[in-house]
Parts: C-alpha cells; sequence; structure tokens
C-alpha cells in the first residue's frame, strides 16, 4: 500500500495555472510560467520552425519514424555544441554532446553523471535557483546547497558572499551550478569581470561547472553575449553544460535539449561517453526525433539560422519593452519604492522584490498571478494588460 507516503504539494508553476484557471475574472492575467507569448497573449510558432516543418514534411523521409541512435541525431548534436561553445580552434579537450529530453533532461543525465562519477560531497545551487533544480539534484542522490546570490536589499547579485560561501564551505569535488545566462529566477546575470573571478574561484577550490543554459539569445538577443559565460570556463577548466532549445526556438512540447562534457583529454572522451551512454539507455534508450530534426535543419543552413536570429531578437525585443512599458507605469503611477531593477534585469523574468503579502493581495484584489516568489514571467505582458498590471502593484504596494 502507498498509505506511508508523504503529501507533496504540486509544483508551484501548475499550482499556480490550476488556480488561475478556475478564477472566474474577466480580468485576470498570469504572470507565472517561463513560456513566451506574442503581443496578443497567444503562444508564437516561431516562422522560421513554421516553415522548416513544412519542408521536412515534404521530403518525407522513410526513416523518420525510426529510432535514433543512443546519443541523438548527430547532425543536432554537433550544432547544438558549435551554438554553445563557438568554432574551437583547439580541439585538445574534446567535448561530449548528448540529445536530451529538454533542458530538464540534460540538467537531470548530467546530475546523474556526476553524482556517480565525481561523487560530490554536495551540490551547490544559487539562492534561488530554477525549483526543479533541487528536486533534480536530491533524485540523483545528492545533497543539495545553496550559495548566496540574490541581494535582497540592493536587488542586485551578492557576488561577494556567493565566493566566500563557496569558498569556504565548498569541498574539493563539489558541483556548482551556474545559470549560463538570464539568470531563473532573478533576471540577475554576473557581468564579465565576475565571472572571471568565480571561474578564478573554481579552479582554486577544485569546484566542478555546471552550466544550466535555458535562455541563450534571450538576455541580450545574441547568442554568442549570452554564452560567453561557458566559453570562458571552457578556456580555463573541464565543465558540464545542459542546453533547451524549449525557450529560444519555441519547441517546449518537442522537448529538445543537450547535454555537454568538456574533458581534459581523449583518453577521458571515451569513457565519458560510455557512461553517459549507459545512463541515457536506462532511462530514455532513444532521445525523440522530430524537434532534434527542426533544429538541426535551422543551424545547418545560413540562410535559415539567420531567420531563426531574427525571431530570438523580436522575442527579445518585446520582452524588453515590455519591461519599459511596465516601468514607465509604476512611474506614472507613482508607485512607491524604485522599479529601476524592472528595466536593468534581463529575459523572460523579473524578481519584483514584492512580498508574499503583496503577491497574495494581487491575486485576491486584481486576479494579477505572480509566483510567491516574486517572481513575473515577462511575456505574459502585453500592451492590452500591462497598465493594468501596473495599477494592480501599485495597489498591492500601497495595501
Ligand atoms: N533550466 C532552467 C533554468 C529553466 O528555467 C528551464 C525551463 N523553465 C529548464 C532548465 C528546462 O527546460 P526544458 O523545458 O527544456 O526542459
Amino acid at each position: 500500500s502507498f498509505s506511508h507516503l508523504d503529501e507533496i504539494p504540486l509544483d508551484p508553476h501548475y499550482a499556480l495555472k490550476e488556480e488561475f484557471a478556475a478564477d472566474p475574472s474577466s480580468t485576470k492575467v498570469i504572470l507565472g510560467s517561463g513560456i513566451y507569448r506574442d503581443g496578443e497573449g497567444v503562444p508564437w510558432i516561431l516562422p522560421t520552425v513554421q516553415k522548416i516543418e513544412k519542408q521536412i514534411a515534404a521530403a518525407d523521409e522513410s526513416d523518420r519514424y525510426d529510432y535514433l541512435p543512443i546519443p541523438g541525431y548527430a547532425p543536432f548534436c554537433n550544432k547544438a555544441q558549435i551554438i554553445l561553445f563557438g568554432y574551437r580552434k583547439d580541439e585538445s579537450m574534446p567535448i561530449i554532446s548528448v540529445q536530451t529530453i529538454g533542458g530538464t533532461g540534460a540538467n537531470f543525465l548530467g546530475a546523474r553523471f556526476l553524482a556517480e562519477s565525481l561523487k560530490p560531497s554536495a551540490v551547490w545551487l544559487s539562492d534561488p535557483s530554477w525549483v526543479n533544480h533541487e528536486n533534480i539534484w536530491s533524485s540523483a542522490g545528492v545533497k543539495v546547497k545553496y550559495y548566496p546570490y540574490w541581494d535582497k536589499e540592493n536587488k542586485s547579485l551578492d557576488l561577494e558572499n556567493m565566493l566566500k560561501t563557496l569558498d569556504q564551505e565548498a569541498k574539493p569535488g563539489d558541483v556548482v551550478v551556474l545559470h549560463a545566462c538570464a539568470h531563473n529566477p532573478t533576471g540577475v546575470d554576473p557581468k564579465r569581470r565576475q565571472w572571471k573571478r568565480i571561474a578564478e574561484l573554481c579552479l582554486k577550490r577544485e569546484l566542478f561547472p555546471f552550466f544550466d543554459c535555458a535562455y541563450q539569445g534571450f538576455a541580450s538577443g545574441n547568442l554568442d553575449n549570452d554564452s560567453w559565460a561557458v566559453t570562458y570556463f571552457a578556456s580555463k577548466m573541464e565543465l558540464g553544460a545542459a542546453q533547451s532549445f524549449s525557450k529560444n526556438m519555441g519547441l517546449y512540447g518537442e522537448r529538445v535539449g543537450a547535454l555537454h562534457f568538456l574533458v581534459k583529454s581523449p583518453k577521458e572522451e571515451a569513457k565519458v561517453k560510455g557512461h553517459l551512454l549507459h545512463l541515457q539507455r536506462g532511462q530514455i534508450s532513444q532521445p525523440p526525433r522530430r524537434g532534434a530534426k527542426i533544429v538541426a535543419e535551422i543551424l545547418h543552413d545560413r540562410a535559415w539560422f539567420h531567420w531563426w536570429l531574427r525571431d530570438v531578437r523580436k522575442m527579445s525585443f518585446r520582452m524588453k519593452d515590455m519591461r519599459e512599458k511596465l516601468h514607465k507605469e509604476l512611474v506614472a503611477l507613482g508607485t512607491p519604492g524604485d522599479w529601476g531593477h524592472i528595466l536593468t534585469q534581463i529575459g523572460m523574468f523579473s524578481y519584483t522584490g514584492l512580498s508574499e503579502e503583496q503577491v497574495e493581495s494581487m491575486k485576491k484584489e486584481s486576479h494579477v498571478y505572480i509566483l510567491k516568489s516574486g517572481r513575473m514571467s515577462i511575456p505574459g505582458l502585453n500592451n492590452s494588460n500591462v497598465k493594468y498590471v501596473a495599477q494592480a502593484i501599485d495597489k498591492a504596494v500601497r495595501m
């Protein structure tokens, strides 16, 4: 019987969605999950993806339902690696790349592999981090600890305490999870000089960096800028990276991701690959074909690639525009407090700094739903609701 089981509450994103769905209000707004919406508030199928899908369907290949090999679709893995690490001149440190079930699958496969290979005393996550990180790493049997990240007072990065905690408390061989760009949930990334200090500390204390890259292109609108930290670390040390195409290709439900490990020498390459494939075989056998094919087709052709970059920039610019509009409305209302962080934070999210009570009051009084932590998903804003959301914030703050 299962009567001994604890009750586990629904993941906060899904709980919020259910509550929103049950709310009969006609003015309700949800700014919860990290899903892009266009200016009309509906899902946006990237035009480039739409066109490629037609081309793939027309080609009607006879192997379209065959299994892929265990590491996935090779043209996808190769290009995904180049998107994240750039074209590398020095190949003395090889990279092993495996296709996964979205970024989540990449995080999980990476966690399982590092758990069994490095046997870390702990994995270090940013405080706060993506809610699923703790779930993933503890499922892989690794003790989860947090390093300071968010400076609540100044609504910025708490770099000194982050470095101090890792320096004093992490053990050699521990894993440090770093968000490559557009940190979820805070929207606050380290600057390049700050990344350099984090890299230096990882080297000094022999900490293994594991990057989670779910928003490449969303932070700055430029892929290379957004993967700068990964390439910088890759020039200095071994690392792991989980990559997702859910957001930047809008392929959420197709579950397209990749896991990469950069290792010291070709000798390690075969061993790491063997372990990853063994784990992958036990977990999913082979990853799905369709999404990987779409991504590979786009990345393999110069013209398609440039069309895709236009789509990415369009999403990134619309989110920036919405930040500016929300900020402008708050300033116009004279809402108490400083709201500059809404402009300076980047990517899909804003960590508004609203308290749990204020979030609750926004929901009760105005039917505006954001996460309890105060995280707001920016793409849920559009020209029709941004003023209303600003008024809801204003009301909650003045409560
Ligand atoms: N990592 C982070 C930081 C994320 O925010 C997300 C998506 N919310 C993921 C990984 C997972 O991405 P996917 O949907 O591709 O599994």
